[in-house]
C-alpha cells in the first residue's frame, strides 16, 4: 500500500544553490576534526531553535518511517527497493493504525512555544493535523489522503465528514469521471475531487505561495526526511539558503543540498529533532539570565524579547557535517 502522492514524486533534481558565504562565528565543537555526535547536533539546533525569529519546517516521507510508513528514497524506500529490483517495501503498521511518532510531537511542540512559525509538507499521510498541528500554519503541498478540495472554492473537507463511500464513489481523483450522486461542497456545490496531488496535477496555489512567502522569510529552516529531489518544493530549501537562513537537514539519503546547508545530519530524525525540542523548550522555560547564557553559548546573541521577522539575517554558523 503505497500512498498515491508517490506519483507527484517524480520530477528533476535540481541543481544545487550557490553555496552561502559562511563567515567566522564559530562554535567550538566543530572546531575538532571529529564529526559531532547526533547529541551534538542536536544541542546546535536547540541553540538555533532559541535565538530563531521565524522558524520553518520542510518535512518529506522520511519524518514518517517511524511510524511505519516506508518512505520512498531511504536505504529501505520504495524506489530504492525498486531501482535495486526488490519488491516493494511493506508497512510495518496497518494504514488504519499509523500514529504520529516523536519526531511529529516535537514539531507540534514548537508550534505550541510560539517558535514554529510555519509547516511545509510533502507528505499526504494526515500525521503533522494528527499530532496537532495548526492546520493554519501548514502547506501540505502535495495534498493530504484524508482530504478532498472544492475545485470551485480551494475548500478542504475531511472526507468522513462528508460520509464520502470509498467503495461507491471512488478515490476521487481530478481526472476520474464524478460519479452520479457524490456529494457535492457543503459551502459551494462545487465538485469535490481527492487532495492528493498526482502526477501531472497542479500544486495546490495557496499553499504553495504560503510556503513560498515563509521560505523566504525564514531565518532557521529545518528540513526533515526528504530527499530534496521533488520540485518545486525543494526549491523552497534553496530560497530559505538565498536569503541568508541558516538550514539544518536530517536525513537518511542524500540530497542535492548535502554540500549547501549549514548543518548537515545523517542521523534518525527521532535522535535529533526531539533531544533538540526537549532542550529548547527547557533554555525557554529557564528564567530570563540563564535563558541568555544559555543561548548565546551557542554563538549568537539571544533575543529575550519578541522582535519582527527578520529577511535580511545572514547565516554566520560554522557548518556542522557528519558522514555516516
Ligand atoms: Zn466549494
Amino acid at each position: 500500500m503505497i500512498p498515491t502522492g508517490a506519483r507527484a514524486r517524480a520530477f528533476v533534481v535540481p541543481p544545487p544553490p550557490p553555496r552561502t558565504p559562511v563567515e567566522s562565528e564559530s562554535e567550538t565543537r566543530t572546531m575538532t576534526n571529529e564529526p559531532p555526535t547526533p547529541q551534538q547536533q542536536a544541542e546546535t539546533i536547540a541553540d538555533w531553535i532559541v535565538t530563531s525569529e521565524h522558524l520553518v519546517a520542510f518535512t518529506g516521507a522520511g519524518i514518517s518511517t517511524d511510524s511505519g510508513i516506508p518512505d520512498f528514497r531511504g536505504p529501505d524506500g520504495v524506489w530504492t527497493r525498486r531501482d535495486a529490483g526488490l519488491p516493494e517495501p511493506t508497512w510495518r503498521v496497518a494504514p488504519g493504525q499509523v500514529r504520529p511518532n516523536p519526531a511529529h510531537a516535537a514539531l507540534a511542540q514548537l508550534q505550541r512555544l510560539g517558535k514554529l512559525r510555519f509547516l511545509i509538507s510533502q507528505n499526504i499521510d494526515n500525521l503533522h493535523r494528527a499530532s496537532g498541528i495548526d492546520p493554519g500554519l501548514l502547506a501540505e503541498l502535495h495534498g493530504n489522503e484524508h482530504l478532498l478540495r472544492c475545485l470551485a472554492c480551494d475548500e478542504l473537507y475531511p472526507r468522513e465528514a462528508l460520509a464520502w463511500d470509498a467503495c461507491r464513489f471512488g478515490r476521487a481523483f481530478r481526472t476520474d469521471p464524478p460519479v452520479p450522486g457524490q456529494p457535492a461542497c457543503p459551502a459551494c456545490g462545487g465538485r469535490l475531487i481527492s487532495s492528493v496531488v498526482n502526477f501531472g496535477d497542479p500544486l495546490p496555489v495557496t499553499e504553495f505561495l504560503l510556503a513560498d512567502g515563509h521560505a523566504r522569510r525564514c531565518d532557521l529552516m529545518l528540513v526533515l526526511g526528504s530527499s530534496l529531489t521533488v520540485e518545486p518544493a525543494a526549491s523552497l530549501v534553496g530560497l530559505a539558503l538565498r536569503t541568508g537562513a541558516r538550514v539544518a537537514l536530517v536525513n537518511r539519503g542524500p540530497t542535492p543540498y548535502d554540500d549547501v546547508v549549514t548543518l548537515r545530519s545523517w542521523a534518525g530524525i527521532g535522535d535529533v529533532i526531539p533531544p533538540a525540542v526537549r532542550r529548547a523548550a527547557g533554555i525557554l522555560a529557564a528564567p530570563p539570565r540563564r535563558h541568555r547564557d544559555d543561548a548565546t553559548a551557542g554563538g549568537r546573541r539571544a533575543i529575550t524579547s519578541a522582535a519582527p521577522p527578520r529577511r535580511d539575517r545572514v547565516s554566520t554558523a560554522r557548518r556542522t557535517v557528519a558522514k555516516p
